[in-house]
């Protein structure tokens, strides 16, 4: 009989055994998908030999987390860090850089470079505050009080509708935007802004990584230390009851809060089954991998060398993007999230080709094909990107809630990310982790700090197993 019982192998499911097993615990995750990792996996979906990431490809937060940043990630696998972390093109031959120094960032940003800087430069001096105060447990007093305080003066300034206040061209407000939009939000949005700076300062950090071999490296570097603990990972196992299980003394769910209403049968009391079922899904994406014959052709070089690149055009053109979506409407000009990977890491595809790894919001349930939109965006900005597709593959929103069911309706953040989405998360509460059974704990990104791969829901979860049920302090999760 294991001691716990993990449901999903997710980030956070995979995070949770990884403490648990270290803890001198005996660990049985099950996962429904035939592979481990959630969101973490690496598959050739179009041809052999080119490795496309199916869900999450870009690692800012698995460098920064306080969880990874003790199980030592970056010791374990190769975490690729391009020098530029993200960009934004617009018309005109022109693109704003968000280089790992914040110096030459603003060196590009034209008129707007200084008041860019000075947005900037404080939450980057405090990064470690900001890191604890977004990816760590959230309402408790922060470690760095003035850190918040830099923080939230600037997200209320880049989550209203001042956000344009201290900029006079289009490029630093563009490049802030690309960051913000990650959240699937109406912009401008408090919510949003916090995001968009937290993963901003990360840019001008730790770096945007990529691993190398795609994103699967790290569940697999997850599940080989959970096995070299003793524990197991089940694949193809579904689990559709806590009966199920066998009778350990602590079990955490790595699902969504549908997932659990469904496991625990009529188990629930009332008023926590209310909360569960009451907890509010968002928008989500529509994503397009695709091989090409060669590097994307962006019309400013300086692009080739971002590892992510926002396409989207300016502040306002994204902000409209984000609005039609969150209005539930499929914009024509959609704001797209892109990686070029195998610019940092040559094995994802052979003969001088390349992936190339997007994806554009889209309103939750949506069956719409949006590679057509995705393409067009790309050939503005990179003339002769379609003469480069050798082939291409589309998850719709749809099908991406089929591929995990904690993507309810294509959700991949597994709850909405607006201010109340984040303090509520599924419950308000001190530990939102704990459920009312005993000894069943919630780590899913539906909990606390959300979505990413940061593994915090589930090292949370876990923190507060151990010291509930065992009686015992979180061990050394280091190399
Ligand atoms: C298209 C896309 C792009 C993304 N890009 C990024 C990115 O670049 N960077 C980033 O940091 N994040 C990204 N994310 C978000 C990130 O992948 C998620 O936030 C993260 O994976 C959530 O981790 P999790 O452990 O909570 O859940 P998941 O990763 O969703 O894993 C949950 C697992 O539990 C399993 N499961 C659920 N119910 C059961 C059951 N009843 N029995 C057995 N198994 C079950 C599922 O099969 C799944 O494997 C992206 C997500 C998507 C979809």
């Amino acid at each position: 009989m294991p001691d716990v019982a993990v449901v999903g192998s997710g980030p956070n499911g995979l995070a949770a055994a990884v403490t648990m097993a270290r803890a001198g615990l005996k660990v049985h995750v099950y996962e429904a998908a035939p592979t481990p990792g959630g969101g973490l996996r690496t598959a050739e979906l179009i041809e052999p030999g080119h490795f496309h990431d199916v869900c999450s490809a870009v690692h800012p937060m698995a460098l920064a987390s306080p969880f990874f940043r003790q199980f030592q990630l970056s010791g374990r696998i190769r975490l690729e860090v391009p020098e530029v972390s993200y960009g934004t093109p617009l018309d005109g031959g022109r693109a704003a850089l968000a280089y790992r120094s914040l110096e030459r960032t603003v060196a590009g940003l034209g008129r707007d470079g200084a008041a860019f800087g000075r947005l900037m430069a404080p939450l980057v001096q405090r990064a470690e505050g900001i890191t604890d105060l977004t990816l760590n447990q959230l309402l408790r007093i922060p470690r760095d009080p003035v850190a918040a305080v830099l923080f939230g003066a600037r997200v209320l300034e880049q989550g209203s509708p001042l956000w344009g206040m201290r900029f006079r061209e289009d490029l630093a407000p563009a490049l802030l935007t690309g960051t913000a939009a990650h959240a699937v939000s109406q912009l401008p949005a408090l919510a949003a802004a916090g995001a968009g700076l937290m993963l901003g300062t990360l840019a001008h950090t730790v770096g945007w990584p990529v691993p190398a071999g795609g994103s699967a490296a790290i569940a697999q570097a997850m599940v080989a230390d959970i096995e070299a603990h003793g524990g197991v990972v089940e694949t193809g196992a579904r689990i559709g009851s806590l009966a199920e299980l066998p009778p350990a003394r602590a079990t955490l769910l790595d699902v969504a809060p549908p997932g659990l209403l469904r496991l625990a049968g009529g188990r629930l009391p009332e008023r926590y089954r209310h909360a569960l079922e009451s907890f509010r899904f968002g928008n989500a994406a529509c994503k397009v991998d695709f091989i090409l014959s060669g590097p994307v052709p962006w019309a400013v070089p300086g692009l080739a060398d971002a590892g992510t690149v926002h396409v989207g055009g300016t502040r306002a053109e994204m902000a409209e993007a984000e609005n039609l979506v969150a209005a539930g409407r499929h914009p024509d000009r959609p704001y797209v999230l892109v990686s070029q990977p195998s610019r940092f890491d040559t094995g994802r595809a052979p003969g001088g080709r390349h992936i190339l790894w997007s994806y554009c919001h889209v309103p939750a349930g949506s069956t719409v094909d949006m590679a057509a939109a995705i393409i067009a965006q790309l050939e503005r900005f990179a003339p002769g990107f379609r003469d480069l597709i050798l082939g291409h593959h589309v998850t719709t929103a749809a099908g991406l809630g089929a591929y995990n069911e904690n993507y309810v309706g294509g959700d991949f953040s597994a709850g909405l990310m607006d201010l109340r989405g984040i303090i509520r998360r599924p419950v308000l509460g001190p530990v939102p982790w704990r459920t009312p059974l005993r000894g069943v704990y919630l780590c899913s990104s539906s909990t606390p700090p959300g979505p990413g791969v940061t593994g915090m829901p589930g090292f949370h979860a876990a923190k507060y197993a151990l010291k509930d049920i065992f009686g015992l302090a979180v061990p050394s999760l280091g190399i």
